[in-house]
């Protein structure tokens, strides 16, 4: 998944990339406005995390011009004020929901799952296909209960389609939520990554849309790992 964090202290930037990292985020990091505009311009991103006390403004303005320009992403606000009245301005903005400085990081995780869970309109952590199930916080993926491992870039892969079951996804925007802006990409680095989950998972797992991208198969085309088919 593809997080645009907005903060300008280095040091709370940093380790909040960091962190996220470790959980298979795509963190890109900008530090005013002015380049969060050009970042979610140039970037499909899937939560962003913005602070409020930005150099050049209020990130509350940056909010308010995005959602009155029917940009819905959605939008964690970080701030290092208090206030009731504070966090429901943020709400109000059109925040969608609100982390007070200075915040345990497990909390922005469990924070951001959830904000990617409403928004895919889920209820239920796990993230459940036919016989294939994600756990989104521990990084897992099984089989029909037997864990099957995949590498980094494919769980975010995996992740991306389950994520938006019934859409057809453009290979630029599966590269969003696969790389950073500064990430040096292969030019068939997605196609690779669409190889491997077909032959750990079946064939089927993922379609190709001819001239338009890729779907996520039918739930019976992911393979058991006793080579049964799933019900
Ligand atoms: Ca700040």
């Amino acid at each position: 998944m593809h997080v645009l964090l907005i903060e300008d202290d280095a040091l709370v930037a940093s380790g909040i990339q960091a962190g996220l990292t470790a959980y298979d985020f795509v963190v890109d990091h900008v530090s005013n406005i002015a380049e969060a505009k050009s970042a979610l311009e140039a970037v499909a991103s899937d939560v962003v995390i913005l602070d409020r006390g930005l150099p050049d403004g209020d990130g509350l303005v940056l909010l308010e011009a995005w959602r009155n320009a029917g940009i819905d992403v959605p939008v964690l606000v970080l701030t290092a004020r208090d206030g009731v009245s504070d966090r429901v301005a943020g709400l109000r903005g059109g925040a969608d929901d609100y982390l007070v400085k200075p915040f345990d990081l497990d909390e922005l995780v469990a924070r951001l799952q959830a904000l990617l869970r409403r928004a895919a309109g889920r209820s239920r952590t796990l993230i459940e296909h036919g016989a294939l199930c994600l756990d989104p916080l521990a990084r897992e993926v099984t089989v029909a209960g037997c864990p099957v491992v995949l590498s980094r870039r494919e769980l975010v892969l995996l992740e991306t389609f389950l994520q938006s079951p019934r859409s057809v996804l453009s290979p630029d925007q599966l590269k969003d939520s696969l790389y950073g802006m500064s990430d040096e990409v292969e030019s068939n680095a997605l196609n690779v990554h669409i190889h491997h989950l077909r032959r750990k998972l079946g064939p089927g797992v993922i379609e190709t849309v001819r001239g338009l991208g890729y779907r996520l198969g039918q739930p019976s085309a992911v393979v058991l790992p006793s080579g049964e088919r799933p019900q």
